[in-house]
């Protein structure tokens, strides 16, 4: 099944992405552009959703930690977004591919006639043979209340977002966890990884507990919403180690990796 997949999205989280200090983990990023790159070789089509604007633009700025002010964040943001998509850029370029930014806000998917718009820069784009690099335009949208109704609240959500925008096959989330345990495996070393998820319950939501890491957002929930946006579109999900962009090659072998989440766990 996922081996098959030809329409990909990929999310990628800050802390897959930086340092605990902010800066960007550039062995990582080259390992990951490298698979991808590698994977568009093959045939498979690639839409790479990252974060990171935000913790990178704090570390550009030398701010001594992430901001909590929403116009620091958003001016954080603006920076670290050009440091994200230069490097980005620069190692696609190096196997050869192009690279295209799209920025997000709620706004544009609400409304049918500019959602429309993005569906069609997107095809556009994929058919052109480009991979689309997405974030959600923070400078502009952010999370925090003032502006709720027009921000995604997450890249969790906006990759489960842009997956049914782009029909895609399967989304990846690449994550600084190995999948979804069945308790905490920060304090259960007996914790075990649950292979495939084929409904997502109230009993499997207790097992995901709320916090992200001090640069990004997101933790399991936002991760589970994620999967049931994509199941309902028909679109299968992978949470993931990132730490190890490598494993993506394993995952499309269909040996066992992370957690999968399909309507079909037998099939897979
Ligand atoms: N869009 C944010 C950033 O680029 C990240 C949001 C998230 O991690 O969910 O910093």
């Amino acid at each position: 099944m996922i081996d098959k997949a030809k329409r990909i999205v990929v999310k990628v989280g800050t802390s897959t992405l930086t340092y605990p200090n902010g800066r960007l983990n550039i062995r990582r990023i080259s390992q990951l552009v490298r698979v991808l790159s590698d994977f568009k070789n093959s045939g498979k089509e690639i839409v790479l959703v990252t974060s990171g604007a935000i913790g990178v633009g704090t570390a550009r700025l030398k701010l001594k930690e992430r901001p909590k002010e929403t116009r620091m964040k958003q001016a954080a943001a603006a920076v670290g977004q050009c440091e994200l998509m230069y490097l980005y850029d620069k190692l696609f370029m190096e196997y050869g591919h192009v690279t295209a930014q799209i920025l997000m806000t709620r706004i544009i998917t609400d409304r049918d006639n500019t959602r429309q718009n993005l569906i069609n820069t997107f095809d556009t784009l994929l058919s052109l043979g480009a991979v689309p690099i997405v974030n959600e335009n923070d400078s502009v949208a952010v999370e925090e209340i003032e502006c709720d109704d027009i921000a995604f609240g997450g890249n969790d959500t906006l990759s489960a977002v842009v997956a049914t925008l782009v029909h895609a096959d399967t989304l990846i989330l690449l994550s600084d966890i190995e999948g979804l345990y069945d308790s905490d495996p920060h304090k259960n070393p007996n914790a075990k990884l649950i292979p495939c998820v084929e409904k997502i319950d109230d009993d499997l939501r207790s097992l995901a507990g709320g916090a992200g890491s001090a640069l990004g957002t997101g933790g399991m929930v936002t991760k589970l919403d994620a999967a049931q946006a994509a199941m309902d579109a028909g679109i299968s999900m992978v949470i993931m180690d990132g730490s190890k962009p490598a494993k993506l090659y394993d995952l499309f072998d269909g040996k066992p990796v992370g957690t999968l989440f399909s309507p079909s766990c037998g099939e897979k």
